[in-house]
């Protein structure tokens, strides 16, 4: 059968690239975890993907009482190498700015808890990584959202108007005008800024403890051994066999946490889950970004909604991370076509350079520098993001297929939202009901959902 490009029907591409993350955590143990193992031939719970949500997934599904000896955990590639461990390395509530576009597709009381949700990642994440001393360099700061053109500062003041009309609480948002925005930002062409608390971290360092917990505690993750298909098991009603290269497993719950390649094994979801490819930088600051003048806070650099630069610098080495928005009005029809991709192996010039540009263009102290030998742009990697044709991911037991849940399409915004969705999904598996997960309804799975995305294509908002 011939899969069309940019369809989340396949298997995550062979050949990936690597990311900064990836890069600086080639010693990881686990990295190829059973590699030439077979897989058992039964148990109780297979996690399909190795990312923040299934390794959250598998470590909440211990906390909650299962048997570690119970977990399989089945990743195509190497541990933990999709989205999880490429992103651009911001835990990023959202605080207020995507509520004018979230009610137009879930309504106000649903936009009011999409958001609410995030502010409680940001405050799990925090918790988390202090009350296991997970060493992923989460730093808890506060971000930027700055606003690059007057017409971009209207919409984020009107969407902070109609969030607050509808009963939001904006009380840790703090807003900055012309001079003062310009000056706590360093953007002289600010026009304006928010600024709210949020975080960084290196994700794959997360994943990693993620995967290292469980795996200590007698889970088994198999590493370059793709799920290719799911049938139910003829023997035994009510158990399903997942296929794959090194054996065939029959499980009792299957827990798809594979975010941008789930519509392999439920192409159900092919019209409502799409793979995007995004793409970040790292770059090596120059001495006006270095030492004492190293930023402090993280950045959302807007010039519309949909034409953005993300940028964190990392407490340790320095290094700045530098994430660009999927299109813009200066790239090319063929770089925007591109972004229609599965194919992480590669990067695209047209955007880097782009990137390059405006991060000197938004900050002049960088631009103005001739970097030295060593100081620059040190790296360009991309990954695939899940987008959900309704801006949010989909959790939950998948009803008509008894025994299987699913915990996948964060629209390139997982770290704000997989500590609730992976803690909820471990639940729901363990025999809690949706309303005891706490999220926000419009997360939950269902077919209705699915019947009425896959009539037509929603606004994205990201
Ligand atoms: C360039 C880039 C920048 C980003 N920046 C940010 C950011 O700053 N902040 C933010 O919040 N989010 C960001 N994101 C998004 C974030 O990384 C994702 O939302 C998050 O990592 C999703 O985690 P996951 O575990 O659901 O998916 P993934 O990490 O993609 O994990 C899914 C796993 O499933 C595996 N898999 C898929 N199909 C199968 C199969 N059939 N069998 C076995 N294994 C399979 C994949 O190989 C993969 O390892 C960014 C993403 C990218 C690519």
């Amino acid at each position: 059968m011939l899969i069309p490009t940019g369809s989340s029907r396949s298997l995550p591409n062979p050949n990936p690239c690597l990311s900064y993350w990836q890069r600086t955590t080639r010693a990881y143990p686990h990295l190829s975890a059973n590699i030439d193992a077979e897989v058992p031939s039964e148990s109780k719970y297979v996690i399909v993907g190795s990312g923040i949500s299934g390794g959250l997934t598998a470590f909440q599904l211990l906390e909650g009482g299962a048997k570690p000896e119970e977990i399989v955990i089945l990743e195509a590639r190497e541990a933990a190498s999709g989205a999880s461990s490429r992103n651009a390395g911001h835990v990023r509530p959202d605080a207020f700015r995507g509520f004018s576009a979230y009610r137009k597709i879930h309504g106000d009381e649903q936009a009011l808890k999409i958001i609410k949700d995030e502010r409680r990642v940001l405050q799990k994440v925090d918790e988390f990584v202090k009350r296991h001393n997970v060493e992923c360099d989460f730093n808890l700061t506060t971000t930027f959202d700055v606003c690059m053109t007057p017409e971009f500062a209207t919409y984020e003041a009107e969407s902070l108007a109609a969030f607050k009309k509808a009963g939001g609480d904006a009380s840790h948002v703090k807003f900055y005008e012309g001079e003062q925005a310009q000056q706590v930002t360093r953007v002289p062409r600010a026009v304006a800024a928010y600024e709210w608390p949020a975080g960084s971290s290196h994700p794959a360092k997360l994943a990693q403890f993620l995967l290292q917990t469980v795996i200590s505690k007698g889970a088994k993750l198999f590493t370059f051994c793709p799920a290719t298909k799911i049938e139910a098991n003829a023997a035994s009603p009510g158990r399903w066999d997942v296929h794959t290269p090194r054996g065939t497993i029959a499980a009792e719950k299957i827990i798809h946490c594979t975010n941008a390649h789930a519509a392999l094994l439920l192409p159900q979801l092919d019209a409502c889950i799409r793979p995007n490819r995004a793409q970040a930088h790292s770059l090596i600051p120059v001495p006006a970004f270095s030492g004492e003048k190293a930023l402090q806070k993280t950045f959302s650099l807007r010039y519309s909604l949909h034409h953005f630069y993300s940028l964190i610098q990392r407490k340790g080495d320095g290094t700045l991370v530098l994430g660009v928005s999927r299109s813009n009005p200066r790239m090319s029809p063929e770089t925007i076509k591109s972004i229609l991709s599965t194919d992480d192996s590669r990067y695209n010039e047209e955007i880097a350079q782009d990137a390059l540009q405006s991060f000197g263009e938004m900050f002049p102290e960088y631009g103005s520098h001739t970097a030295a030998h060593g100081e620059g742009l040190d790296h360009v990697w991309t990954g695939i993001i899940a987008m959900t044709t309704d801006s949010v991911p989909f959790v939950g037991a998948i009803d008509s297929l008894p025994g299987q849940y699913i915990c996948a399409g964060f629209n390139g915004h997982g770290m704000a939202r997989i500590f609730t969705c992976a803690p909820a999904v471990a639940q729901l598996v363990l025999g809690k009901t949706w309303d005891e997960t706490g999220l926000p309804e419009c997360f939950q799975f269902s077919n209705e959902r699915l019947s009425r995305l896959s009539g037509g294509d929603l606004p994205s908002i990201w």
